[in-house]
């Protein structure tokens, strides 16, 4: 095999070898089907199959309850901001409350606007989104029809510990970022999406998991693409769906289930991984400043500051000469962004520790 690097990327980002292997593998002919996914129809009962065991497992990892559908569709996250309010917001008259806690809440919330009436209950950007509300800070409308939270935001690296409470007023999550990295209690959630690229799989498909009676909001004058209630009905197969990312997202799903054993034991490794970084930052007086407050550290994507923008260059370059890539923070904020996601190794993740004391103990004089 070719030398692999540490993979810091916020996504597309890295995924595990084995699961590169078993797709390579696959490649040219699956066994006992001669050809390979992505020459097949997507109404073949070998690709039915794949993705009827990518749900089982997807099921199985997180727990889903029966009364929840799992979709797989196209579109991205993105697609999520408009086709949430389109198909859950109930009207004219009706309006949703969003919990806008970094750039992604954001962006969610500029697309729900265009589809009707939105109330912001909590919105971070005072302090450069780097803390999360107490329950008593959000204002929600008992009457909203869904209150919308993004549970880790990709950019500001802010991560929920747990939902926020909402009452009887669905829940409805982008987790595009954090899905998969630990247990969920599904059942407190209305929906749940996320795009596949982060923590789940390739780019191209995008889960959605819903609550069965909320199908029933789905206006009919809605473009069948766009309405969650013919995806359900037509089991994800509407129009041909993203059939390779699909498959790859199955392999994620095995992956889980059977080589890590459980979210609970990748929530455990992932704990692991993200106290090995906020260590050396807590430990650094002051030449690694983290941008989100302790409380609300994302555990997937660690987000910190150098004294200037030179070092900052500087700390890359060399990261890149030890085979630690796109460490580089989100244009919007600058800095040092790693993301360590499920499958960055904690191999990847002691390397960058290392180069950060190094880096530090070289550079902490020319501390301004
Ligand atoms: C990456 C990301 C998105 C956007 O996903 P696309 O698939 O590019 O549309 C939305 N929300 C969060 C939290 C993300 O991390």
């Amino acid at each position: 095999m070719t030398k692999r690097v540490f993979n810091f990327s916020a996504g597309p980002a890295v995924l595990p070898v084995s699961v590169l292997e078993e797709a390579q593998r696959d490649l040219v002919a699956m066994p006992g089907h001669g050809m390979s996914v992505l020459e097949m129809s997507h109404r073949s009962k070998a690709f039915i199959a794949i993705m009827e065991q990518t749900e089982a497992d997807l099921r199985t990892v997180l727990a889903i309850p029966d009364d929840y559908r799992v979709l797989f569709l196209h579109g991205g996250s993105r697609l999520q901001f408009s086709m949430v309010p389109m198909n859950l917001l109930g009207g004219k008259e009706k309006s949703a409350d969003y919990i806008v806690s970094g750039s992604w809440g954001n962006n969610a919330l500029k697309e729900a606007r265009r589809e009707g009436n939105i109330n912001v209950a909590w919105d971070g950007k005072a302090t450069e989104y780097d803390r999360l509300p107490e329950t008593r800070d959000i204002k929600l409308d008992p009457n909203a029809s869904y209150v919308h939270f993004t549970s880790n935001e990709t950019i500001q690296g802010v991560q929920f510990a747990e939902e926020p409470a909402v009452g009887k007023v669905p829940l409805v999550c982008d987790a595009s970022s954090d899905i998969l990295s630990r247990p969920l209690p599904i059942e407190q959630y209305g929906l749940i999406y996320a795009c596949a690229q982060k923590n789940a799989g390739p780019a191209g498909v995008t889960i959605v998991i819903i609550r069965d009676d909320l199908l029933q909001r789905s206006p009919e004058s809605l473009p069948g693409m766009l309405s969650y209630r013919t995806h359900a009905e037509k089991e994800s197969a509407f129009n041909t769906p993203p059939c390779f990312a699909l498959y790859m997202v199955g392999l994620i799903a095995k992956w889980l289930r059977e080589e890590v054993g459980g979210l609970e034991a990748m929530n455990t490794l992932n704990q692991q991984k993200a106290k090995l970084l906020y260590d050396v930052l807590d430990q650094s007086e002051g030449f690694f400043r983290g941008h989100a407050q302790a409380a609300c550290r994302s555990l997937m994507n660690v987000t910190f500051r150098l004294p200037s923008e030179e070092l900052e260059k500087q700390f890359l370059a060399e990261a890149a000469e030890g085979d630690l890539v796109s460490l580089k923070g989100h244009r919007s904020v600058g800095g040092i962004r790693a993301s360590i996601y499920n499958a960055m190794p904690i191999e990847g993740v002691e390397a960058l520790k290392k180069h950060m004391l190094a880096f530090q103990a070289k550079h902490a004089g020319q501390k301004v």
